[in-house]
């Protein structure tokens, strides 16, 4: 058996949380230039260096570390720098935060139909929801499987659009030894506590761009400009009253007790991946080993490499617990009856957010079903987890019988 008691949090962690309390300097600073007291060019704070590992780790030259997954992907699709009324395509199954942050950022989610089985997004359906009004598309990729990015950019660059990557449950997959996240022109990952990394809560954000990042920036730090990676931070006019909020933002700040965690774990980032390997592995050779239960899992393209976040099953029709198609929750179905958007923004008529017209996220949903590979798990408690999930089935099947 396996290690019984891997931790997730341990002296490392701990120690990198008592150096931020000790130091006194629990906020990363508004950056240097603007205004605050704690500014200081020499100062590197838990949040710049979480930064720069980061961007070390994925290969992407500008990240920006914020409070929540959320944040990143709103200042993912922000730093597009779409305008109001533009439409971004998402899938339509995803976390509700991905449309939600397309509202924040002015622009109206059009959802687009996903594989019946993956729940992963359909390039053809993506062609067939865009319009006129199309700026950029949101891929997610769920579970830790990655979303065809190849078709996805085929489809979307001879138009012009942006390509966003929620790589949120995701960090680590490869494809063709490139990390999801190098393909579109943003990503963002989360670092709540479910997902592979996390600090209880944060997010971040990278892209290639410059003026993506940029404009990611100003939204996230309430308009100041926090600019690092050498590229040139806007001065205060002499005689300036202002602290210097160049743009509109909210403050999103990460906090260095996050920050600080944060990069303790990501320097585990390898030993959890392999625990979670380790744990898909006796998950599958379980699965294997009880063909007869009424559970398929899913085939994995050759040239990737998926870090799981949980890991997908194809149950019996009616008996998937997948919960997220955003367009059936009540904020959307409200959206729906009124036809604006929370802000006010009119949706242009052949915008639904009805139930049925995603057809394949819905069928998949009562379908799917997926079991935690956390890396904390004991194979005892995943093999338990198994075993629960198959007398659940085994219960509905015998509930149906007359
Ligand atoms: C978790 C998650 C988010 C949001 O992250 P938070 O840190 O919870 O705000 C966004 N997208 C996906 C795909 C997620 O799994």
């Amino acid at each position: 058996m396996a290690d019984p008691n891997p931790v997730q949090f341990g002296p490392f962690e701990s120690a990198a949380l008592a150096d931020v309390v000790a130091s006194g300097r629990l906020w990363r600073g508004n950056g240097t230039g603007w205004g605050s007291r704690h500014d200081s060019a020499a100062d590197d704070s838990s949040a710049d260096r979480l930064e720069d590992a980061f961007a070390q780790w994925i290969g992407l030259p500008y990240v920006h570390a914020v409070n929540s997954g959320t944040s990143a992907n709103e200042a993912a699709v922000v730093g597009l720098g779409l305008e109001p009324g533009d439409e971004v395509i998402c899938p339509a199954a995803c976390p509700a935060f991905v449309p939600f942050a397309v509202l924040a950022a002015g622009c109206i989610p059009v959802f687009a139909d996903v594989h019946p089985e993956t729940l992963l997004l359909l390039p053809d359906a993506v062609e067939r929801v865009a319009s006129e009004k199309t700026r950029a598309v949101v891929a997610v990729h769920l579970w830790g499987l990655p979303a065809p990015m190849a078709d996805v950019l085929s489809i979307a660059r001879p138009f012009g659009w942006k390509v966003v990557e929620d790589c949120a449950q995701a960090l680590g997959t490869m494809v063709a030894d490139r990390p999801v996240g190098t393909f579109g022109d943003a990503c963002c990952f989360s670092l709540q506590q479910s997902k592979h990394i996390t600090s209880g809560e944060g997010g971040i954000f990278a892209t290639k761009d410059p003026e993506t990042y940029t404009r990611a920036v100003v939204y996230s730090s309430a308009g100041v400009p926090h600019f690092r990676f050498g590229l040139p931070t806007p001065r205060r006019q002499p005689g300036s009253v202002g602290r210097g909020h160049i743009g509109f933002g909210h403050n999103h700040r990460i906090s260095e007790m996050q920050a600080a965690v944060a990069l303790a774990q990501l320097s585990r980032l390898d030993e959890f991946n392999r625990r979670r390997a380790e744990l898909v592995r006796l998950l599958e050779q379980e699965l294997d080993r009880r063909h007869d239960a009424p559970v398929r899992t899913l085939k994995r393209p050759s040239e990737v490499s998926v870090s799981y976040w949980r890991y997908p099953v194809l149950v019996p029709a009616g008996q998937g617990t997948f919960k997220e198609i955003p367009y059936l929750e009540p904020a959307f179905q409200r959206m729906n009856s009124q036809r604006r958007t929370p802000f006010g923004l009119p949706l242009p008529e052949y915008v639904t957010y009805a139930p049925g017209s995603c057809p394949q996220a819905e069928r998949g949903a009562a379908q799917v079903r997926a079991l935690s590979v956390h890396q904390s798990l004991t194979d005892d408690q995943l093999l338990a987890s198994l075993d629960a999930m198959l007398a659940d089935l085994s219960r509905l099947r015998h509930v149906r019988k007359p």
